[in-house]
């Protein structure tokens, strides 16, 4: 066993107990209160270029992911094992970009990057560039538990995976036709001289607050289509696409990277938090604020230590759900819900 987190065993009986259509047990109405946020990417999600299937398939997912996560919650275990449930059945379904899903690089190959924190202690881990980590979830977690570090990159980050026995899969693995299909389009915009857009972007991310009121979040990626000379957005970057601190809140984002760690986005948001705003204010700012005055596409979850949520993103839409404190559960996808 690499961590002290559940195996895949867990993430089996979750996947499961969706498809079964379990519902959750109701949160008890009394008792620390239990809750969690995810994100499957922000970006150009328009009604028009969904089909009725493909949009049910992330509806899906989502609330399975969600609620896979709400029941570690439930079962009293940690944010962390939370964010991690949720986030391990985002990287293992090929609709998101993050494992199985992840976007192409220019050389045609999949790069992932992926971030954890938990804010009982600010204790962090973070991968960048592996090619063969089947979770990079479960890497990230690795690097903050059983190493002195916080960020692993490339052939060191999966030489120590090795050594924890963290799983591996061929790179075929990663490999889906509509990704294939998204790099061809951007070689061809590129071509006709056109910049990056948001279309571009997508991500997976989780937060959470447990029982003992301890709040985590996790982000996981394969970064950005066409991406070249070993760039590295903001999802393994802690305080740009991750933070998390029970003193203020936590936060996982998704967007245009290069503009997330300049503005060191999920960390703006905490601190503002920790100086007195409001969660809903401190995203707010940032995200529809901050980020669009910088001229920064995305989104971000958000939770406190009182369980409340915030899902701010200034683009059409973003893949989100979510679970509250009162046992609420919601899933969306475009601005307008
Ligand atoms: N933020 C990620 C990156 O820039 C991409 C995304 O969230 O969609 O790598």
């Amino acid at each position: 066993m690499p961590t002290a987190l559940p195996t895949r065993t867990f993430s089996a009986l979750a996947l499961l107990t969706g498809l079964l259509g379990l519902s959750p047990r109701p949160a008890p109405a009394s008792g620390p209160p239990v809750a969690i946020a995810i994100h499957g990417g922000a970006g150009t999600i328009s009604r028009e270029d969904m089909t009725p299937e493909r949009e049910a398939a992330f509806r899906a997912t989502l609330e399975q992911a969600v609620r896979a996560g709400h029941e570690r919650l439930l079962a009293g275990e940690s944010s962390l094992v939370a964010v991690r449930t949720a986030i391990v059945l985002l990287e293992d379904s090929p609709l998101f970009n993050a494992g199985r899903g992840a976007v192409f690089n220019a050389d045609g190959v999949n790069e992932l990057d992926a971030s954890v924190m938990r804010g009982r202690d600010r204790a962090a881990g973070a991968v960048a560039s592996v090619r063969r980590v089947r979770n990079p979830i479960d890497l990230a977690i690795a690097v903050m538990e059983h190493s002195p570090h916080v960020m692993l990159a490339g052939e060191g980050a999966e030489t120590f995976g090795a050594e924890q026995g963290i799983e591996t899969v061929d790179p075929s693995w990663f490999h889906t036709e509509f990704r294939w299909e998204q790099l061809e389009a951007a070689r061809e915009k590129e071509t006709a001289g056109d910049i990056v857009t948001a279309d571009f972007f997508s991500t997976v991310g989780a937060v959470a607050l447990d029982r003992a009121g301890d709040l985590a979040a996790g982000t996981s990626t394969g970064g950005m289509t066409n991406k070249r000379f070993g760039r590295i957005g903001d999802s393994p970057v802690i305080g740009a696409g991750t933070f998390a601190d029970n003193a203020s809140c936590a936060v996982s984002a998704t967007g245009h990277g290069e503009y997330f760690i300049r503005w060191v986005v999920a960390y703006d948001i905490c601190a503002r938090v920790a100086s007195g705003s409001s969660l809903a204010d401190a995203a707010d700012t940032v995200v529809n604020g901050v980020l669009v005055e910088a001229g920064g596409t995305g989104g971000v979850i958000a939770i406190d230590a009182a369980g409340d949520i915030a899902m701010p993103f200034n683009t059409a839409g973003m893949y989100r759900a979510s679970v509250d404190a009162a046992g609420n559960v919601f899933v969306g996808i475009y601005g307008d819900e």
